[in-house]
């Protein structure tokens, strides 16, 4: 079981995200048809081919804000799509923020409160917007609450992967007021936005190598 975000632990942590990407290709991409271009399957998985690629011309003695922050630039420079910047900063800004060699719970939910920081400046969207800060914030906000208690890391994982779960799903009956869903107005509602469905998707890829 893991204690700290260390190398290896950051590093099954993207490979995750990259597989869950991978596997849920087809889904992100039914989402965002219904609400938007169809195209977010295929540019999170464009990008996350790269991450993984890029993560392996890392030393292996990299401190997990390094594998974070290269994570981040490979999104912005791959994705073209708005969530390419918008993860890309949210895993630059919080790389950058991670302390070395290893992180603790406290330094993840910093750092990652961060990144979070980062997608809003950028992209101007609230909680209740309908995207993918509705599943970010949750998750965040899961991991300082389990950091404060005194929670494992795995423990912490489990139940931020449940508050973003619950956040994506929370979109449904929202209408969008950010991104490309927002141009439907109220035709947006009744479909689960797909940014938050992926956000849902990392912060489970996070359990599930800290479960490992
Ligand atoms: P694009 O909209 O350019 O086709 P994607 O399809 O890859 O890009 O990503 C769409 C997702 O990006 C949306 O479902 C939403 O969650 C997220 N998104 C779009 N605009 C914003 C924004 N301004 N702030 C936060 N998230 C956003
Ligand atoms: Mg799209």
């Amino acid at each position: 079981m893991s204690f700290t975000l260390d190398h290896q632990l950051a590093l099954a942590w993207l490979r995750a995200a990259a597989a869950a990407v991978e596997r849920e290709q087809q889904r992100l991409t039914d989402l965002d048809a219904a609400i938007g271009d169809g195209d977010h399957g295929s540019n999170l998985r464009r990008g996350f081919t790269a991450v993984t690629e890029a993560l392996a011309a890392l030393p292996a003695d990299a401190p997990p804000g390094e594998l974070l922050t290269k994570a981040g630039t490979t999104l912005i420079s791959k994705v073209g799509g708005a969530s390419g910047p918008l993860y890309g900063s949210a895993l630059r800004t919080a790389g950058r923020a991670l302390p070395a060699p290893t992180a603790d719970l406290t330094a993840l939910a910093e750092g990652l409160r961060a990144g979070l920081t980062a997608v809003q400046k950028l992209g101007g969207a609230a909680v209740g917007d309908k995207t993918m800060v509705d599943a970010f914030e949750p998750a965040v906000a899961a991991l300082e609450r389990a950091a404060f208690d005194g929670f494992s890391l795995r423990e912490a994982a489990a139940l931020a992967a449940e508050a973003a779960q619950a956040g994506a799903r929370a979109t449904v009956p929202l209408e969008a007021r950010k991104g490309r869903a927002s141009y439907l107005g109220p035709r947006s509602v009744g479909h689960q936005d797909p940014g938050a469905t992926s956000t849902a998707l990392l912060f489970q890829a996070l359990a599930d190598a800290t479960g490992r």
